[in-house]
């Protein structure tokens, strides 16, 4: 094809949807489903109603090819675990009785079963659940789901596309099974799963489907080449069978690198590519491997991750070069619109010039629908639309909200010494030591205490209007009350006020600076039906007064023990955040940290001598490839220190994350030059606390001695012996006695347990010693 029929030929599409329905619906009926108010029969009407909705909404916006197989209950991963047959040993019963029911056993456990393991989709908000796999694993097709939803799409006369999990993705993705050593490699299973995937495609061929989606997302990360050989091998293995339909493998949040020209080679029909963000790079890599001649390619130019419109003109630049690279150029999202909310007509409070800058999934696929269109049959035909574009393109480039010269000046001002503390670690240490005056192995817990139904209702009816301002006030006062009376009767060192006020950890400080936007409803899955609403980064980011000194103050002045100040960190406020795009990441964090530093240095000024700043996020956003690491770690730890820099020696910054993996990023710990760090680590049995020994950590470390995840109170033996083992790797002058995070999804009664008895443990031990 010469590149003005490619042209010619552009084709609009999306890699993926949103499930839950403009209200929610699909979350209300699942839920519903687990309450027994909802019968399957209505869930799956819901469900085929959505999906019904979903598609001729696409088509409508004028969508040449509807995504089909992307709709799921509760997470594709799982599906495709399903569609294969790798059904844990423990849940077979389940699943047999009632696959419907077995289904969600899987991902959410039963009173006697546990679920599978949870984690995060690559380095998005989304969380999968993770494959089981073991040498015994036996793979069965099972393409009911699939080929049931081709099925409904066709149907309705649409083109329609499936899409899979990639079978090397799939492999990637899983974990040794229970039981299994730990060694035990999942990508060997692959000449036994290939066969099953080969008879999804055959019954996907057989019910009509012309091109079939494989995701190989896992390939955008740094493959050994053992790994890009199982991808050779897999796509050939798929490419040279006989009875399948067109093969487009698809990749996206990165490039894919060292993986590009095995698949520009493999045996399929097309490859869809993300041109976005750090993905860009796929172009240049692009034409150095000769591009994809005769094949499809679908261009990944709106990106699906972010919130903002589209630049047209850079997009159309874009897709002008891939005609001469490629048979066939399609437009689409850079991956699925999963990760995005549905769509900006629902919002109500946001500035309609501001929303205007806004591009959601609905407004998304407009726009792969005029790039196509521009693409296809010029750009005059589209002009209108460029016009527009631009003009909303530079209306945020202009505004006072993007560009607060304050702001600015501020964040160019910042030297390195406003990240240092005026002391090094060890006299810092002394100093805290004699103004603080607490036992060895100090107790504490990581910040909020239950986040009990009154105090949702409190929260709900002040929205409503039902509760005013002081009398919302007053039941936080009240429960702050009753926090720092328990602590302070159980024993604990350190207090905290317990965060009632706080709906969010991130949404809450959001909602109190100047740049950020909430939405009321932009919701995302997170996992399964649990959907957030992130905020977003719209604009150059201050503090217009201090945002956690009030509450603070007044738990402080309930005791005389050391009452902790607890704020989110910068990097944790990007991470669960919608970003800006129009500047790199650290600047952004910069802006943030600087605000927190702020309101640092105002907790200290109001009597505050212990600060806590939660990074829970900061290996979570580390980018996909090696190469990305150090610029990343360099902004945020730059952002951390910025944030906790200005202090006196002898007040003690304390920080907080959520996880025990830390092999990457461990150096960068150490230079966020905290002087107490907090950590998860009772279901590794404080394995962290080894590791950091190991490593040499010379700063003071709370292993958490109370797994929060589980309603299981620790008893005293219990937590001594975990506390020993702490002991074992780190001296007891820097042991710290905690739970593994915040308390705010438990409730009160195992919470005033599990705290006295480690109270308990940290007495026994103190006096062991
Ligand atoms: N301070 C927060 C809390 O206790 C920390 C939560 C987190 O790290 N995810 O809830
Ligand atoms: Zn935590």
């Amino acid at each position: 094809m010469t590149s003005r029929s490619a042209a010619a030929a552009a084709r609009a599409t999306v890699h993926g949807y949103p499930r839950q329905g403009p209200n929610r619906e699909l979350k209300k009926a699942i839920e519903g489903y687990w309450k027994g108010r909802v019968g399957a029969d209505a869930l799956r009407t819901t469900a085929a109603g959505l999906r019904r909705d979903n598609w001729q909404q696409l088509a409508g916006a004028g969508v040449h090819e509807v995504p089909t197989g992307d709709f799921s209950y509760y997470d594709h991963v799982l599906d495709t675990s399903v569609m294969v047959g790798a059904i844990p040993a423990r849940h077979r019963a389940a699943v047999a009785a009632d696959p419907l029911d077995g289904y969600f056993a899987m991902a959410r456990g039963t009173q006697d079963v546990a679920p599978l393991e949870m984690t995060k989709w690559f380095d998005t908000n989304y969380h999968y659940l993770v494959p089981e796999l073991g040498p015994d694993t036996v793979f069965a097709a099972d393409s009911g789901q699939q080929v049931g939803q081709l099925t409904e799409a066709l149907g309705l006369g649409l083109a329609a596309r499936p899409v899979l999990v990639g079978p090397v993705t799939y492999l990637l993705l899983a974990k040794p099974a229970p039981g299994v050593a730990a060694g035990f490699d999942p990508l060997t299973l692959l000449d036994r799963l290939l066969p099953v995937y080969a008879e999804v495609l055959a019954d996907l061929r057989a019910a009509g489907a012309d091109w079939v989606q494989l995701d190989e997302p896992a390939l955008v990360q740094d493959r050994s080449p053992a790994v890009l050989n199982a991808a050779a091998r897999a796509y050939r293995d798929l490419g040279t069978l006989t009875d399948r339909p067109q093969l487009l493998v698809a990749s996206y949040f990165d490039r894919l690198g060292e993986a590009l020209p095995v698949l520009a080679k493999a045996p399929v029909e097309g490859l869809a590519l993300d041109f976005t963000g750090a993905a860009a790079g796929n172009l240049k890599d692009l034409a150095a491997v000769g591009g994809l001649p005769g094949k499809r390619l679908i261009a990944g130019v709106v990106n699906g991750r972010n919130v903002w419109i589209n630049h047209y003109e850079k997009s159309l630049a874009t897709l002008g070069t891939l005609l001469g690279l490629a048979g066939r150029v399609d437009v689409s999202s850079s991956c699925s619109l999963l990760h995005v909310p549905l769509d900006t007509g629902a919002e109500r409070d946001i500035d309609p010039q501001i929303a205007r800058w806004l591009a959601f999934a609905r407004q998304k696929t407009t726009e792969i629908v005029t790039l196509a269109r521009g693409l296809a049959r010029g750009t005059d035909t589209i002009a209108a639309e460029l016009a527009a574009n631009r003009a909303d393109l530079s209306s945020r480039a202009g505004s006072a909200l993007t560009h607060d010269p304050a702001v600015r000046s501020r964040a160019a001002a910042v030297t390195d010494a406003d990240g240092r503390r005026s002391q090094p670690y060890a006299e810092r240490a002394a100093a805290q030591r004699a103004h603080l005056g607490l036992p060895l192995l100090p107790t504490t817990t990581i910040g909020s205490f239950p986040q009990t139904a009154e105090l949702r209702t409190a929260r709900a009816e002040l929205r409503a209007g039902r509760l005013d301002a002081e009398g919302y006030e007053e039941r936080i006062s009240a429960e702050i009350r009753e926090v720092l009376a328990f602590q302070e009767k159980a024993g604990i060192d350190v207090l905290v006020h317990g965060e009632p006020e706080r709906n969010d950890m991130v949404q809450y400080f959001a909602e109190q600076l100047t740049g950020y936007l909430a939405t009321q409803h932009g919701w995302v899955q997170s996992y399964g039906t649990r959907y957030v609403r992130p905020p977003i980064l719209a604009g150059d980011i201050s503090r217009p007064g201090p945002m956690t000194v009030r509450w603070t103050r007044y738990a402080q002045s309930l005791t005389e023990r050391p009452v902790k100040g607890m704020l989110t960190g910068p990097v944790t406020m990007l991470a669960w955040s919608f970003v800006r795009d129009d500047q790199p990441l650290g600047d952004t964090a910069r802006q943030v940290a600087l605000a927190l530093r702020d309101e640092v240095n105002d907790l200290e000024a109001a009597g505050t001598s212990v600060i806590q700043v939660d990074e829970p996020a900061l290996r979570e956003t580390l980018p996909l490839r090696a190469a990305g690491h150090a610029e990343y770690l360099a902004w945020a730890t730059e952002a951390f220190r910025l944030t906790t820099g200005g202090v006196r020696p002898d007040t003690q910054i304390h920080t907080h994350m959520c996880y025990a993996e830390f092999g990457d990023i461990l150096r960068a710990i150490e230079h966020l030059d905290a002087d107490v760090i907090s950590l998860e680590a009772a279901r590794s049995h404080m394995q962290v606390a080894s590791e950091l020994a190991t490593a040499g950590y010379p700063r003071e470390v709370g292993p958490g001695v109370y797994d929060i995840h589980s309603p299981r109170v620790p008893d005293v033996a219990e937590a001594t012996a975990l506390l020993r083992k702490g002991l074992d790797a780190i001296p007891a002058e820097r042991l710290w006695v905690n739970p593994d995070c915040g308390l705010k999804t438990r409730g009160w009664p195992e919470v005033r347990a599990a705290l006295e008895n480690l109270v308990a443990a940290a007495r026994e031990i103190r006096g062991s010693l």
